[in-house]
C-alpha cells in the first residue's frame, strides 16, 4: 500500500489549480466553470487516492462515479488494456469481431441472473438505456414504458434526458414534451408524496398507485411494454426499495407482461454488496442495463442483456463505433475477475459494517441528519432542516461537502441536492474508509453548531434566477 494519506496543505483550490481553472474558464462551456463541488484539479490517481496538482492529497469516494470500482491503477485491469491496445489498436468491433470481446460476452452471461443468456454490445448507460427500451418495445409490440419519478438514465438523447431527473423531487423538466412514458414515484420511505412528517412509510403504496390510479385513469395495462427501474435510485438519493414493493412490482410484470429493464448501471457489477443490486431480492430482469463499474477503471463499456426470448431474435441494434473497443473488453474482462475473486464482496461487506457503524448513529446525534441508507458500498446521508418537518437542507449538505473535501475528503455531491454521498472503490482498504467516514461525520457536527439558512423551498434552491438549473 501506498505511504500517500490524505492531507491537504493549501487553501482551495491551491495556486496551480487556480491558474489551471482560469484557463479552463476561459474556453469551457458554463457547467464545467463550476468549481465549488471538486476545487482542484487531478494530478494522479494512486490506489483510492486523489493527488492534486498542487500536492493536495484527497480519499476518493467518487471512483470515477463508479466507473473506477478497483483503485488505480487496478489489478490487471491496465495491463489488458494495453496489451489488446497494442495488439489491435482501433477496432470496430460491431463488424470486425474479436476474441477478446467473445471471451467478454460469455464471462457476463456466466455472472448474470439466471434467465439473462445474451449481451449486446454498448458504449455508455446512456446508450444502454435507449436500446433497453426498444428491446421491450419490439418484443412486446406494446409502446409505453413506465418510468419513476426521481430516476436517472443519462443526459444526451431525447428519451433519456427526459426521464432523468438529478434532483428526487425536482421535475427533470424535459418529461412533459416526450411521448411513450407513464410515470409513478420512486418508492421513498423517508418522505412520500401526500404525507407529512417523516417516515417510515410503507412503499407498496406506490404500488397502490400505479395498480388504483395510473392503470385505471392514464394507460391501460396492455399497452406497457416495460418497466425501466433502478434497483436502488442512485442519482435521486439512495433509495431502497423494500421486498414487498419488488414483490408486487414483480407480480404486476408477469400478470400485465411488462418486461422488467432493470438499470443496473449504477448499482450492477458490486457496488451494491452482491453481483447485481437485483440480487438481494432475486430479481429476475429481461433486460439487464450495465455500465459505469463495468469498465473497471478501464475503458468506455457498457453493456444490455436481455433473456433468449429479448434478444435472441431481435432487429434492434444497440452498437456504434466505439462500441467493446478490444482495449475496453480486455480490461472490462480483468476487472470481473478482480470481482468475483471472493475477496472484492468481502471487502465491500466491511465496508458497508464501518459505515453504518460510524454513519448511522448520527441520524440520533445530530437534528440535520435526517436519514443514512446504504447498501453495499453506495451510502447516502440526507440531511434535513430539522427532524420535525424534514424539509430539505441543500446548503447544509453543500457545506459538509466542501468542508469534508477541505479535510481531504471527496464525495459525491451536486448543487441543489439533499443527499450526499459516498461511493468508494470497492476495494478501498478499510482504514481509509473508516477515517473518511470519520471525517465527514466530525465535518457534520462542526456543521451542525451553526447551520445555514435554507430557502423555503427546493425549487428556489435547484433552479437559480435566469431560469435553467445547474447539474
Ligand atoms: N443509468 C444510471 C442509473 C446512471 O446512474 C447513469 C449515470 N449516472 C446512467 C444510466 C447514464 O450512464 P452514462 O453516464 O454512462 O451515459
Amino acid at each position: 500500500m501506498s505511504e500517500l494519506w490524505p492531507q491537504v496543505s493549501t487553501p482551495l483550490p491551491g495556486p496551480k489549480s487556480e491558474a489551471l481553472f482560469a484557463r479552463m474558464d476561459k474556453v469551457a462551456a458554463a457547467p464545467m466553470q463550476d468549481h465549488d463541488e471538486v476545487p482542484f484539479v487531478e494530478a494522479r490517481k494512486e490506489g483510492c487516492l486523489i493527488e492534486d496538482v498542487d500536492g493536495n492529497v484527497f480519499a476518493d469516494l467518487v471512483s470515477a462515479w463508479g466507473a473506477s470500482p478497483y483503485g488505480t491503477p487496478a489489478p490487471g485491469v491496465t495491463d489488458a488494456v494495453v496489451d489488446a491496445q497494442r495488439r489491435y489498436g482501433m477496432e470496430i468491433t460491431d463488424y470486425v469481431q474479436n476474441d477478446v470481446a467473445i471471451e467478454l460476452a460469455e464471462k457476463l452471461v456466466g455472472i448474470a441472473p439466471p434467465g439473462i443468456s445474451r449481451v449486446m454490445v454498448s458504449l455508455s448507460g446512456t446508450l444502454a438505456v435507449e436500446a433497453g427500451v426498444k428491446l421491450a418495445r419490439e418484443s412486446t409490440g406494446r409502446p409505453m414504458i413506465l418510468v419513476f419519478h426521481g430516476q436517472y438514465h443519462g443526459e444526451v438523447t431525447y428519451l433519456t434526458a427526459s426521464v432523468s431527473s438529478d434532483l428526487a423531487e425536482v421535475n427533470s423538466a424535459n418529461s412533459a414534451y416526450v411521448g411513450g412514458l407513464v410515470f409513478a414515484p420512486y418508492p421513498n420511505q423517508f418522505r412520500a408524496p401526500f404525507h407529512r412528517g417523516p417516515g417510515p412509510y410503507d412503499d407498496t403504496l406506490y404500488m397502490d398507485f400505479i395498480e388504483e390510479w395510473l392503470l385505471v385513469h392514464q394507460v391501460e395495462p396492455t399497452q406497457i411494454a416495460g418497466v425501466l427501474i433502478e434497483p436502488v435510485l442512485g442519482e435521486g438519493g439512495i433509495h431502497i426499495p423494500s421486498a414487498a414493493f419488488w414483490e408486487r412490482l414483480t407480480t404486476a410484470c408477469r400478470r400485465w407482461g411488462w418486461r422488467l429493464i432493470l438499470d443496473e448501471v449504477q448499482t450492477g457489477m458490486g457496488r451494491c454488496g452482491t453481483l447485481f443490486a437485483g440480487d438481494h431480492w432475486d430479481l429476475r430482469p429481461d433486460i439487464l442495463l450495465l455500465g459505469k463499474g463495468i469498465a473497471a477503471g478501464g475503458q468506455p463499456i457498457a453493456a444490455v442483456m436481455a433473456t433468449d426470448e429479448v434478444m435472441a431474435d431481435t432487429d434492434v441494434h444497440g452498437g456504434g463505433t466505439f462500441a467493446w473497443t478490444p482495449a475496453a473488453c480486455a480490461g472490462a474482462s480483468a476487472g470481473i475477475d478482480v470481482l468475483t475473486n471472493g475477496e472484492t464482496l468481502a471487502n465491500v461487506a466491511r465496508i458497508e459494517r464501518s459505515a453504518r457503524r460510524i454513519l448511522s448513529p448520527l441520524v440520533d446525534e445530530v437534528p440535520q441528519v435526517g436519514d443514512v441508507r446504504m447498501l453495499g458500498a453506495f451510502i447516502g446521508l440526507e440531511f434535513v432542516t430539522d427532524k420535525e418537518s424534514i424539509r430539505p437542507a441543500p446548503e447544509f449538505h453543500r457545506q459538509v461537502h466542501q468542508e469534508s473535501v477541505r479535510r481531504g475528503v471527496l464525495g459525491v455531491t451536486q448543487l441543489g441536492k439533499w443527499v450526499y454521498r459516498m461511493q468508494p472503490p470497492l476495494t478501498m482498504p478499510l482504514d481509509l474508509f473508516e477515517w473518511s467516514c470519520e471525517t465527514v461525520a466530525d465535518v457534520i457536527r462542526d456543521v451542525a453548531t451553526d447551520p445555514p439558512p435554507e430557502a423555503d423551498s427546493v425549487l428556489d434552491r435547484a433552479i437559480p434566477e435566469g431560469g435553467t438549473r445547474r447539474r
